[in-house]
């Protein structure tokens, strides 16, 4: 599914994403709060059962944004096409609060200080099946993270010295807060979901950047 705020695969028999991947550059930053409103995506195909935000109370789990809130704060429609619950999954609430948005609010420091950034997120294996709305719980929530010097659809800059964060963090309370004791090499995550990732880019480009986990 293509939004212009993002695009992911979506799970039926999951109801959850199975991927979501946006990219985050200045211009998606700006002034606009947090909208809040959670809702069914209407532009699942006829027949598909739309998750609804309350399909989650009372789950003991928080609706966890994939692409977040705080990455489309331009414009009031592009934040509030973060809150479509097809870019939510299960998330236990100290990782949602914990390490998984201290990674995203390094990430916006990264885009402040000059980078541009393309990130894949999405959940892996299955913890259990919420009774309301038979949505799956992942085991793990993952996310890969480019970093580059300039935004676009161009891949040309990047190459086998390119930074790449990659983090697998089990969908769990008491992670603690530090996202980097969670980094992993993309080898790591393309082995867990079983997807070639990054695979818009030349093979030896590939094979120098996954196969390493970031140090910095
Ligand atoms: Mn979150
Ligand atoms: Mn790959």
């Amino acid at each position: 599914m293509i939004k212009p705020q993002y695009a992911l695969s979506y799970s039926n028999s999951k109801r959850t994403p199975n991927w979501v991947s946006w990219e985050l550059t200045q211009n998606w930053l700006g002034p606009i709060d947090r909208s809040n409103d959670f809702r069914p995506d209407d532009t699942l195909p006829a027949g598909w059962p739309r998750v609804t935000s309350t399909d989650y109370t009372g789950s003991g789990y928080d609706r966890g944004h994939m692409t977040p809130s705080g990455d489309r704060t331009n414009t009031r429609a592009d934040n509030s096409a973060t809150f479509l619950m097809t870019n939510i999954l299960p998330q236990a609430s100290d990782n949602n609060k914990g390490p998984w948005a201290e990674l995203e609010i390094y990430c916006r420091s990264l885009v402040k200080s000059g980078k541009s950034l393309y990130i894949i997120a999405g959940g892996a294996g299955k913890k259990q099946i919420l009774p309301r709305g038979g949505i799956t719980v992942p085991t793990k929530v993952w996310k890969v993270i480019v970093v580059r010097d300039r935004p676009g659809i161009d891949l040309s800059d990047i190459n086998a010295s390119t930074r790449v964060i990659a983090v697998s963090m089990p969908n769990i309370n008491g992670v603690g807060n530090n996202w980097r004791s969670y980094r992993v090499s993309v080898d790591q995550i393309e082995a867990l979901t079983k997807y070639d990732l990054l695979s818009n880019l030349p093979i030896p480009i590939q094979q120098a950047i996954e196969s390493k986990s970031d140090r910095l």
